[in-house]
């Protein structure tokens, strides 16, 4: 049965509320029956992309278990081939409807980018430097404004342009997922998980078909 992605949505938010809480759900939902049962087949109904850092695991702050979530994790996160082609799988496989680019307070990845536009380093492997790359492009527009004076703000706005460059990347990664974009058959949004007070903040740019209040949200924001 497929998950429609204002379901998906609601899901997560009560699950980061019982982790925020400290009332998880506990053994249900990773128990033996719930491994057996998923020997046969899943059906996970929501992709989250989201970043390394080993303080932001998907499951633990969405509150989920064993078969729940497809969770493509790379510092940054970034999205380069192998990620767009994680999601591709997952979508057209499991018919999973929501996708969740989820970004985080005092990130690694993006701090380390700022620093590299400060003080270019030319020691950092090539390797790691195709992520800096694929960061790059969001965040240098931020260091010309007064947010260059600001190091905390900085951060904290490199972290929410990076995930929107992002998720604007993964919405045209690929023929296949924007044509199941275009049919409403795959929903991308945006997402922050603060370290500080265990919440995971959706942006309100997300077109969610049939969800009143995050319309309204949107156009109270001017657009
Ligand atoms: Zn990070």
């Amino acid at each position: 049965m497929t998950i429609p992605a204002v379901e998906a949505l609601q899901r997560l938010r009560e699950g980061n509320r019982r982790f925020v809480a400290g009332t998880p759900s506990g053994e249900g939902v990773s128990s033996l029956a719930r491994r057996a049962e998923l020997v046969a087949g899943q059906q996970p109904f929501a992709i989250i992309l989201g970043c390394s850092d080993s303080r932001v695991p998907a499951e633990i702050v969405f509150d989920q278990g064993l078969g729940d979530l497809f969770v493509i994790r790379v510092a940054g996160p970034v999205v380069a081939p192998s990620q767009i082609g994680s999601v591709e799988f997952a979508a057209d496989r499991f018919g999973t409807r929501l996708v969740v680019v989820l970004g985080h307070s005092q990130c690694g990845a993006v701090t380390a980018t700022l620093e590299e536009l400060r003080r270019p380093d030319e020691s950092h492997s090539r390797n790691l430097r195709s992520i800096v790359d694929r960061i790059r492009p969001s965040v240098e527009g931020l260091l010309k404004t007064d947010l260059g004076r600001d190091p905390d703000a900085l951060l904290r706005e490199a972290v929410r342009a990076n995930v929107r460059a992002a998720t604007n990347q993964l919405r045209h990664g690929s023929e296949l997922i924007e044509r199941l974009s275009e049919q409403d058959e795959l929903l991308i949004v945006g997402a922050e998980y603060s370290l500080e007070s265990g919440v995971v903040h959706i942006f309100d740019d997300a077109e969610v078909p049939g969800d009143d209040r995050m319309q309204v949200t949107r156009s109270r924001g001017g657009g």
